[in-house]
């Protein structure tokens, strides 16, 4: 399961975890309950098949996005998608794909939203909401590249959302 320009895909990608970060201790919980050395089976299956990156805006709620999509892992990192296009983006990537070593992942949702705090600290600002959002299309636009190369077999989608949570059309 490699890509053409030799990436990874998925479920392998989260075993390369290294560093002393979150994503780090979550790979080698995983690979310590593939080698059977965690007594959690009685515990509930993760069923989730997909994975949200959204911003942490406390307005974006889960239970909007499940209505939509149902359950979900998710990500939560300011700006959302933006994580995956600016100096966090292998931090943001390593956290998308975690989801991965716990069952089976077919499909990523990446959410960015409107007057995005994130946005802002990030020194974008707009006159205009057109401007707002082509902005916000060219970001969606990147991260999908950032996850194909990363991980081409999983299905992305993009979502632009008002700060309620309700989806918009992206163009
Ligand atoms: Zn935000």
């Amino acid at each position: 399961m490699s890509g053409a320009d030799g990436a990874q895909a998925v479920p392998a990608a989260p075993r390369r975890f290294h560093g002393p970060c979150a994503a780090a201790t979550m790979g080698s919980v995983v690979m310590n309950r593939e080698m059977g050395t965690h007594a959690d089976s009685a515990w509930p299956p993760h069923t989730a098949r997909q994975v949200r990156l959204t911003c942490i805006d406390d307005r974006l709620t889960s239970a909007v996005f499940a209505r939509q999509h149902g359950a979900a892992f998710e990500v939560r990192l300011a700006g959302g998608a933006l994580a995956l296009t600016d100096d966090r983006q292998e931090f943001a990537l390593k956290e998308l794909l975690v989801p991965a070593a716990l069952g089976p992942l077919d499909t990523v949702f990446l959410e960015v939203h409107l007057a995005c705090g994130a946005v802002s600290l990030a020194g974008h600002h707009f006159e205009q909401r057109d401007a707002e959002r082509a902005f916000l299309a060219a970001v969606l636009d990147e991260a999908v590249r950032v996850v194909h190369r990363a991980a081409p077999s999983l299905t992305v989608h993009t979502r632009l959302v008002a700060p309620t949570g309700d989806a918009l059309p992206v163009r």
